[in-house]
């Protein structure tokens, strides 16, 4: 049963002419999928809907070809075409009870319409800070701003007649609304630059545009960060004034913080700087503006901080963009009091990495996100395994063997041992969390444990027993996966030399392993540590602020341009340097260590010069290696001796198949749990894809 003070996030809220038959609001977010992947967008989107969101957005809508911004895909809406791709998902959302959002948009100079080839256009003719286009935005004469505005009109009235609800004037995020806004950015002499009445011209005025057209069908909200934290904007006095003077144009507020990038970029925070309701400073400022319902996010999924929001008043609808992607059936579990079915979100932000760029969304700990069309996998429906009545055996419990585990049994398999050498499970989502910052990142075996609880009549938990191929063979399960991950090469064998490094000895106090840092508690010989990143994700970033922390003098070297690059893609990047820094880390880029010598690194820069790099030690984070024995051992075994022992199926996955990123991990196990019964199961089913296909008529 829910806890009754649950019920307030369970009441309907009023926006405009349309209701939101609850709380739980899916602000807009990338996807990857726009208007190129239109089935995916409608699943993905539905999921939501049926896992009880009250609206579901898509992410940004760009209005006009001048707002070009592939190669990142967005739901743009130039045409009738567009609006017909987009409609399968108002009617998709619609089916399940929930309204549908579009998010209008106009990226201004921080487009860079490379397939329109249309000029960037912007409030003054100001290069592009954000991407490396070598251009600069033309000034936006009065042609323009009609046009544009034209555009936004037409946009909203297409979208309105396929079905949107809630149709968006957004201008967050450095975008043409927030150039405008910015005394900075925006150095025009006419009636839209110079005073702040004249730089909120050109929303204000799109706004009421809009309110005609379509007002009467459709809620309209603003998208709008009352601290632009940085030149993209406004802050202070000037935002709250923008709220206050907009206020009667908009249904309802959704409020963010920030820029696209950068320090300023806030939104969409990785957990390693910010826990939940980290926004709340900025909504907090604009409740005392006005007294529209307004949304807000900050990765909420704890109900008690969702209801006590809502109590208090701070917020009126409770958004979310990852938490509906971690879990899309947040609210229905929250209602019917289904807590420990949740499935938090660990801000890692693999989403975020896997939606732009021109790829496809991903999510670490739903496996089934961005899978809903092409692999018609549900979050929470798995159909009886043809085999469901062998026995399995899993060897290795870390990510990818939970993931693995828990599909099979809720495939219907009754009997699954999920064996592990070691006496706890969780393999590496035992210690990662343990990396300064990555606590949240505990939820990846939290979630899994708690499932495993649940069928343990089914899941057998073996811990404490290393498996090698004989006893896998006197096991006595018909089907085995393998997935005993991974570990970090310890004589540095890295993709810069292709090769180990000479003098790499990780048995000496002077060179150490991530495990023997992380699990062994093996520290550097003396005060001097480099910490040398190969990898350029959070391993080497994290192993150099433990060091540190404990009082090393650290220095993290990397063959690569910046340190941790990786991070960039999950919106860590620019804030993790700055820590690094301020905890006194030196950041040598562009380094390849070529040796490990006494005392000293010997390294090559940029231009092939040779220097030494003097430590008293190095920690190895070169690249991982897969723990594949087992498995080639398994493999080896002849097909009779194999079949004598009653085996008929052996599989890999995970980091043992080859180390990747955790979330490719969980998404291997699953998708070998959800295709243990295809004709082979080791090469994954084709999934359908969306493209256009030339009619063989045609050729
Ligand atoms: P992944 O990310 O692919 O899930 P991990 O490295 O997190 O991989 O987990 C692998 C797990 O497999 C570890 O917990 C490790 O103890 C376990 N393991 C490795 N080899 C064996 C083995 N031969 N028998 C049992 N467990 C093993
Ligand atoms: Fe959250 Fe990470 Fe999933 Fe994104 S990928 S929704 S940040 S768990």
């Amino acid at each position: 049963m829910r806890n009754p003070r649950h019920d307030v996030l369970f009441e309907p809220v009023a926006i405009g002419p349309k209701l939101l038959r609850n709380r739980f609001y899916q602000v807009p977010h990338c996807t990857g999928f726009g208007t190129e992947k239109p089935w995916s967008q409608s699943h993905f989107r539905s999921m939501k809907a049926e896992g009880g969101w009250a609206a579901v957005c898509t992410e940004y809508a760009p209005v006009s070809a001048d707002s070009d911004t592939m190669p990142y895909v967005s739901s743009r809406l130039w045409d009738e075409d567009d609006a017909c791709n987009l409609a399968l998902m108002c009617d998709g959302v619609h089916a399940h009870g929930a309204l549908a959002g579009i998010e209008l948009h106009h990226g201004g100079m921080n487009a860079h319409p490379r397939e329109s080839r249309w000029p960037p256009i912007g409030p003054s003719p100001i290069a592009n800070a954000h991407y490396a286009t070598a251009s600069v935005s033309k000034e936006m004469d009065e042609a323009d701003i009609r046009r544009v505005q034209q555009d936004w009109v037409r946009a909203a009235e297409r979208a309105r007649d396929v079905g949107f609800d809630i149709v968006y004037v957004y201008g967050a995020h450095g975008y043409l609304f927030s150039q405008f806004l910015s005394p900075v950015l925006n150095r025009r002499q006419d009636k839209y630059g110079g005073s702040f009445a004249n730089r909120a011209r050109l929303w204000l005025e799109t706004l009421e545009l809009v309110r005609q057209a379509v007002g009467d069908d459709c809620a309209i909200p603003a998208r709008f960060a009352p601290d632009a934290l940085g030149p993209w904007g406004v802050s202070g006095d000037e935002g709250l004034a923008f709220v206050e003077m907009a206020d009667s144009l908009v249904d309802f507020w959704d409020i963010t913080v920030g820029e696209l990038s950068g320090l300023g970029r806030l939104d969409s925070a990785a957990s390693r700087f910010s826990g939940e309701g980290y926004e709340l400073a900025w909504t907090a400022q604009v409740r005392q503006a006005t007294g529209k319902p307004l949304v807000g996010v900050g990765r909420f999924t704890n109900p008690d901080t969702m209801a006590a929001l809502v109590s208090s008043g701070e917020l009126d609808i409770i958004g979310a963009a990852r938490p509906s992607i971690a879990d899309p059936f947040l609210p229905s579990k929250i209602e019917d009091g289904r807590y420990g079915e949740v499935r938090e979100c660990i801000g890692c932000n693999f989403c975020y990495s896997r939606s732009v760029y021109g790829s496809h969304l991903g999510c670490t700990q739903n496996a089934t996100a961005g899978e809903e069309f092409r692999r018609g996998w549900h979050p929470e429906r798995f159909e009886r395994a043809e085999n469901a009545d062998r026995d399995v055996l899993v060897v290795g419990a870390g990510p990818a063997g939970m993931e693995c585990a828990i599909v099979l049994a809720k495939r219907g398999f009754s009997r699954v041992h999920l064996a592990d050498a070691e006496p706890e499970i969780g393999g590496i989502a035992r210690w990662i969390p343990r990396l300064p910052g990555l606590g949240e990142w505990n939820r990846v075996l939290g979630w899994r444990a708690v499932q495993l609880e649940k069928l343990r009549k089914t899941v057998e938990i073996v811990p404490g027993t290393r498996l090698g191929a004989p006893d896998v063979l006197a096991y006595g399960a018909e089907l085995v996966v393998v997935a005993t991950g991974s570990y970090w090469a310890a004589d540095g064998l890295n993709g810069i030399t292709f090769g180990p490094l000479p003098g790499a000895d990780a048995s000496s106090q002077s060179v150490l392993t991530p495990e023997q840092v992380m699990l062994g508690g093996k520290r550097p010989a003396g005060e001097r540590v480099v910490v040398y990143d190969c990898e350029g994700y959070f391993m080497g970033a994290g192993l150099a602020e433990l060091l540190a922390a404990e009082g090393h003098h650290v220095v993290i070297a990397t063959p690569d341009a910046l340190v941790a690059p990786v991070c960039y893609e999950t919106l860590e990047g620019y804030r993790l340097r700055q820590h690094l820094h301020e905890l006194g880390v030196e950041m040598r880029t562009e380094t390849a260590v070529v040796s490990i010598e006494a005392g000293a690194l010997r390294c090559v820069g940029p231009f092939e010069e040779e220097f030494e790099l003097e430590t008293d030690a190095v920690v190895l984070v070169t690249q991982r290696l897969p723990r594949d024995e087992l498995y080639l051992d398994l493999s080896a075994t002849p097909p009779d001796e194999l079949r004598a022992a009653g085996i008929e199926g052996v599989f890999r996955i995970g980091d043992c198949v080859a180390p990747r990123m955790l979330g490719d991990a969980v998404f291997d196990g699953h998708r070998l749990g959800r295709e243990i019964d295809s004709s082979d199961p080791n090469v994954p089913l084709p999934y359908r894809r969306e493209r256009l296909v030339v009619p063989p008529a045609v050729r």
